[in-house]
């Protein structure tokens, strides 16, 4: 690799088997060294005084939440202290109460690069775990509310007669450097900024193997046909919960004939025009590569290094 993806930090342990354990789970709540970090309609609490942190709080700073049934996560163990996450959304004014002392909540996607690794990750297992939650307060087999469980890992239905149990999914996304001797593939989504370019990507689907998603997902988008697959890394991407799978392909076409609803356009980009692209990320300039924090930004870098492994 050629540097560390930003959300691939995570160091928690997450002791697994303390979940179902509530009567552990209360204690180690309440234990003064047990850090939370509270979350915000999906904005993380951040302590911008020095280089920007998780703005970790207290029990006490929290305790009014877990008191009124805030969703609330075990990220984990580190440094021998318990690490929760919090939903604190039912706060009007986040600014104003409870306390004054608090950071400010910002979007997981605007500081995470600017975080240590392991916080980075913190945050991507929590705002995946909160999202996962907002999105799955009722039964998808009955309809019927659920209810939180195992420290935060599973959901079960209220009814009696239905009892189903709901686990936080991840959504596997293969994205993939297709290259072709010395030229590679990028294109551009009708959702990305004018002028910046990534590697294609899409969801890897039901039935399917990361090598045949990543063989579909180029031939739709673009008709380029390709083989040799290599995984080369993995990003978890909390928006809100997919793995992205980076790969290498080798293309056995050329000609680029685009599907317009996923692509507005696709081109074959030389070393040194990936050079100029990669050098413009994280500016306005254009034509320009994914920001630095995007697995494809590395998988460019990567390639340019002929660093597959
Ligand atoms: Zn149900």
């Amino acid at each position: 690799m050629t540097k560390p993806l930003v959300f691939t930090g995570n160091r928690f342990d997450r002791a697994a088997q303390y979940r179902a354990d509530a009567t552990w789970m209360a204690e180690k709540q309440q234990d003064p060294t047990s850090r939370y970090v509270p979350i915000h309609n999906l904005k993380a609490l951040i302590d911008l005084t020095d280089r920007p942190a998780i703005d970790w709080r207290g029990y006490a700073d929290v305790k009014e939440f877990i008191e009124a049934g805030a969703t609330l996560i075990f990220l984990g163990i580190a440094d021998f202290a318990c690490h929760f996450a919090i939903d604190v959304s039912s706060l009007e004014n986040p600014r104003a109460v409870p306390n004054s002392d608090w950071g400010k909540f910002i979007d997981v996607r605007n500081i995470s690069a600017q975080l240590r690794p392991g916080e980075a990750g913190a945050l991507a297992q929590a705002r995946s775990m909160i999202a996962w939650h907002d999105n799955h307060q009722f039964c998808a087999k009955c309809g019927a509310k659920t209810d939180l469980h195992d420290a935060g890992y599973s959901r079960i239905c209220s009814s009696e007669s239905c009892k189903a149990q709901h686990f936080p999914r991840t959504d596997p996304v293969a994205i993939m450097m297709v290259v072709r001797d010395d030229k590679c593939l990028m294109g551009r989504g009708h959702n990305f900024p004018p002028g910046q370019f990534s590697c294609l990507a899409g969801f890897i689907e039901p039935g399917e193997t990361i090598e045949q998603g990543v063989k579909r997902e180029v031939l739709e988008e673009t008709g380029v046909k390709v083989e040799n697959v290599t995984y080369h890394s993995s990003q978890p991407w909390p928006y809100p919960s997919s793995l992205m799978i980076g790969c290498f392909c080798e293309a056995v076409t050329e000609d680029i004939t685009i599907d317009p609803i996923e692509l507005a356009e696709a081109h074959w980009f030389s070393k040194d025009e990936v050079r100029e692209l990669l050098a413009r990320a994280g500016t306005p300039e254009t034509p320009r590569a994914s920001p630095p924090l995007a697995i494809a930004h590395q998988l460019a870098l990567a390639w340019l290094a002929e660093d597959k492994n």
